[in-house]
């Protein structure tokens, strides 16, 4: 009975969905989900609590977070004629473009990319296409053109630099699929802090361009803070279907502090950065693995002589909980993605390593 009234309900696609699954974490060394492995200093977070004080929890939020709203603009040097959307997580601004759009329209990303594009396509009913990366993760510049052409996609989502792959993709290929496309280009930089390269410099020149950040990776998973740039005339439409107070006040007062400390999260980013040379030049020397290029707080290897599940396995034997991406086959065969931690944690990890190759 049950089961008709569902498939009566839902729409089939959900039905055939899987959903999001995150790892129990507990009592292991976190090393799978591109978390800053630091927390603010104590003082700061002192001075955190004493401003929460002021929040008045009985009443509603400012509905346009416009505190908030003017800091992240300061912080990541956003200009005056674009305007920003904030969204629970940038999660949640992907869902808002995508239920902006008409029934059956096509969606782009390049394969592998960030799995989000596809669960949110999915679960709404549009007709989610991927183009294959090279072997090397680049792009595969003709294949996308072709699809593009082909689909007319009303979005393209492209994630710079791209996970689960860490890569940079070539910024002249990226504009050209900009000038390409008829539909929306995001440009997804989740990873800015760590990567020294970003599209918001090509806003002015391209009106189908928008650019999505969030807070997650740099210092701030817990807050759920994403926000998205572009034309004034874009973001106004995605407003109107944006939930009221959806930035709750202890993410608007706790964010705007936060990034009010911004010094504090450059120099944790340096860090990382650091550490980051630290375990690709370790995991270069070790046989029996490729290691990929980086420009983000996470490294993709590839196991070459044993395959990865058991790989993941023993580290996770010996506590240490990274991401097996081998379960999504094609390019990610036998492929394995670490976090950044900190100097400890990375040891730890290089350790386990060395031992189980
Ligand atoms: C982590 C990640 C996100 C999601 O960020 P939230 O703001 O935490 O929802 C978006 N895009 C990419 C490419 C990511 O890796």
């Amino acid at each position: 009975m049950k089961n008709t009234i569902i498939s009566r309900i839902f729409r089939p696609q959900i039905l055939k969905m899987s959903g999001y699954k995150v790892a129990d974490a507990t009592h292991y060394i976190k090393l799978n989900a591109m978390e800053n492995p630091y927390n603010l200093p104590d003082e700061i977070i002192t001075q955190w609590l004493e401003t929460l004080r002021s929040c008045d929890l009985n009443r509603y939020p400012d509905p346009i977070a416009s505190d908030l709203n003017a800091i992240i603009k300061q912080v990541n040097h956003i200009p005056d004629a674009f305007d920003v959307l904030l969204g629970n997580g940038s999660d949640e601004i992907i869902q808002l473009l995508l239920m902006a759009l008409p029934a059956g329209e096509n969606i782009l990303a390049p394969e592998p990319s960030f799995v989000m594009y596809k669960q949110i396509s999915l679960s709404l009913g549009l007709n989610y296409h991927s183009v294959s990366l090279n072997d090397d993760f680049s792009l595969n510049l003709e294949a996308m053109l072709i699809a593009i052409e082909k689909y007319q996609p009303a979005i393209i989502f492209l994630a710079y630099p791209n996970n689960p792959t860490g890569n940079l993709f070539n910024a002249d290929e990226i504009k050209k699929f900009i000038e390409t496309a008829q539909g929306l280009v995001i440009i997804d930089e989740a990873y800015a802090p760590f990567a020294e390269a970003s599209f918001i410099d090509a806003l002015v020149d391209y009106e189908n361009l928008l650019v999505m950040r969030t807070l997650s990776k740099l210092g701030l998973a817990g807050l759920r803070l994403g926000f998205i740039m572009g034309q004034p005339s874009i973001i106004a439409e995605l407003d109107k279907i944006r939930l009221p107070y959806n930035i709750n006040i202890l993410t608007q007062e706790t964010a705007r502090f936060a990034l009010s400390h911004y010094a504090i999260f450059e120099q944790q980013t340096q860090t990382i950065c650091q550490q980051r040379g630290v375990v690709l030049t370790a995991l270069n020397t070790m046989e029996g693995i490729k290691v990929y290029p980086t420009a983000a707080n996470f490294i993709l290897f590839k196991t070459l002589t044993r395959t990865a599940d058991p790989v993941f396995s023993e580290l996770k034997q010996r506590g240490i909980l990274i991401k097996n991406l081998s379960p999504q086959g094609g390019l990610l065969d036998n492929c394995l993605r670490v976090t950044i931690g900190s100097a400890e944690e990375n040891q730890l990890f290089l350790e386990a390593m060395s031992d189980i190759l």
